[in-house]
């Protein structure tokens, strides 16, 4: 686990860059969390529907939630009631599902679209074909309960700082271009999650608005 001078000095160099951090907190126990919570930090993310709505009820309620993991349609119910902000939307269906449990909710649920940007056949999201596909989707329109506020990559695991560079930097010509394309009247997107423990000065460089740090700030994760 960080100490808090090492947190609030990280903390202070992502603000000044204007950049959100996102403390991913998964595999992490609830007290570590109300540690972090206690230092000034508002904004956690966790990757499993179950872990998520677990650990949510037994923390403060102004904490934002994020989802960054592969999400099953069965699982949006679980995190419907509560979720700020999911990183993680691949696939059309799932949007149409958020969109109903949200609906149900009276809720309004934040979505950034996940792009495929690394060199790795094992991550998920979409290619860039297929999300200029989803959001030429005249369905898109019917959903009142969803909001795309902007777009999610995870670079490959690779000591090659240049190819996360150029993945990173691909990302944001993407973003630029879905700005201009789909969401030009749409102030509301604008938001570019990219960045983790190994490569978040990479993301901020490329124009990343919120990392997600798990690693530096909780230490290694133990998945027993
Ligand atoms: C676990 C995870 C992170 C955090 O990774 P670290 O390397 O521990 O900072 C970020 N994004 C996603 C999608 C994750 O699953």
């Amino acid at each position: 686990m960080i100490s808090q001078d090492a947190f609030l000095s990280l903390k202070g160099e992502l603000t000044e860059k204007g950049v959100k951090l996102a403390a991913v907190s998964k595999t992490h126990g609830v007290d570590k969390i109300q540690q972090v919570y206690d230092w000034g930090q508002r904004i956690f993310a966790e990757n499993k529907a179950q872990e998520i709505s677990e650990k949510q009820p037994h923390l403060p309620d102004d904490i934002e939630w994020h989802f960054v993991g592969h999400l099953q349609r069965n699982k949006v119910k679980y995190i419907a009631p509560f979720i700020h902000l999911v990183h993680s939307v691949d696939r059309l269906k799932l949007l149409k599902e958020l969109n109903n449990e949200a609906e149900k909710h009276n809720r309004v649920i934040d979505c950034l679209l996940q792009i495929h940007i690394a060199r790795d056949e094992t991550k998920y999201g979409m290619d860039y074909g297929e999300a200029r596909e989803l959001l030429n989707q005249e369905a898109l329109k019917s959903l009142q309960n969803v909001r795309i506020v902007g777009l999610m990559g995870i670079a490959t695991l690779t000591d090659n700082r240049q190819q996360i560079q150029e993945e990173f930097q691909g990302l944001r010509a993407f973003f630029d271009e879905a700005k201009a394309h789909w969401f030009k009247d749409h102030a509301s997107f604008s938001e570019l999650s990219m960045g983790m423990t190994g490569d978040y000065d990479l993301a901020i460089e490329a124009g990343s608005t919120i990392v997600r740090v798990g690693s530096y700030i909780f230490g290694q994760r133990d998945y027993g």
